[in-house]
């Protein structure tokens, strides 16, 4: 089969494009024919490596993949061959504790699909019988693709961590990025009024189309001062954050009396000053989140087939071109998904 492998970490001409084994399946496991492949910051970090962490290489990158079932193994039950499915990216043990408690996103052994195993930039991949949902309704491949890594993390960031309750003012920072497209439509389908940040007019009219009350360019306007003005001086509930060094000093300084600052990454830097002042005088709560349980991916799926979330996409590359691929990632140009097709 044909698959994009990473055989040492850097630019873009890292990205080779070969002639592989299609990969076997255990007897625990799912070969899917993939039909589309989403592309995610992720994929950005296991091309470039990231300092301090090991990652197995080669690597076949791709976390977000939709396709047809070519092989079910012997022991998976309730999927068979021809079943056109979703992936969940995150694999987990199954069997201790955290996995049990309905956490498996906290495991010890937890890992992402195209990034701790070959991904789905490829014709065939192989997953875990427990990792595949069925497509929803009329939803297309590359649809389907654009959905799990961004909305799962979003879902629980703005779920299970911030907890957001109806009435309540949250930041969604960078509108455009998967992550924040789709907490856009989270935060407002929790009855929340949405602020919505992105650095163009065009992005931010999009940002609207999804739901987002009041949006602020931060190219043009300190989102700081701005907020003050939305929430007449009285700062916002939540700040959902992937930005990191650019964004948090500010973030710290626009929450309410216990508010909550979420972060799932860091797109700037990733070391910061706070004024811990701040974190008790308001009583405020830093929450961290990475990813979110497979479980949740299914109540997200339900309420995509209902037309309560939407996936969306910003373009469409076929896998030959992954590196143009990369790169329009990489401009930040976009608004929402890039997803490739093999
Ligand atoms: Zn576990």
């Amino acid at each position: 089969m044909k698959a994009v492998v990473i055989h040492e970490h850097g630019e873009v001409d890292k990205l080779r494009i070969e002639e592989v084994e299609t990969p076997s399946t255990a007897p625990d496991e799912v070969l899917i024919q993939v039909k589309a492949c989403a592309l995610n910051h992720l994929d950005l970090w296991v091309r470039k490596g990231v300092p301090g962490q090991r990652m197995p290489l080669p690597m076949i990158p791709g976390s977000d993949i939709s396709g047809v079932v070519k092989k079910a193994g012997s022991f998976v039950k309730g999927v068979k061959t021809g079943d056109r499915v979703v992936v969940a990216p995150g694999i987990s043990c199954g069997r201790c504790a955290a996995c049990l408690n309905g956490h498996d996103n906290l495991c010890a052994s937890y890992g992402i699909i195209g990034e701790n195993r070959d991904g789905g930039c490829a014709e065939f991949v192989c997953v875990p019988g427990v990792n595949v949902l069925p497509i929803p309704g009329k939803l297309t491949f590359n649809e389907a693709a654009a959905i799990p890594l961004v909305f799962l993390t979003a879902w629980h960031m703005l779920t299970a961590r911030a907890m957001v309750r109806p009435g309540e003012d949250v930041l969604i920072h960078a509108a455009g990025s998967g992550v924040g497209s789709a907490g856009i439509q989270i935060a407002k389908l929790l009855g929340a009024r949405v602020i919505a940040t992105a650095g163009s007019d065009a992005k931010l009219k999009k940002a609207r189309e999804l739901g987002a009350d009041e949006t602020i360019n931060y190219r043009k306007l300190d989102f700081y001062e701005e907020l003050k003005k939305i929430t007449h001086r009285s700062g916002v509930d939540v700040i959902f954050d992937h930005i990191g060094a650019d964004t948090w000093d500010k973030n710290i300084r626009s929450l309410k009396m216990g508010g909550r600052l979420v972060t799932c990454g860091v797109t700037s830097g990733y070391e910061v000053a706070t004024d811990i002042r701040y974190i008790f005088f308001r009583r405020l709560s830093v929450l961290g989140s990475t990813m979110g349980t497979r479980g949740e991916l299914i109540e997200i799926m339900r309420m995509v087939e209902r037309g309560a979330l939407k996936p969306i996409i910003d373009s469409v590359f076929p896998l030959a071109e992954i590196a143009s691929a990369h790169k329009r990632m990489q401009e930040r140009k976009t608004f929402g998904k890039i997803v490739v097709n093999p």
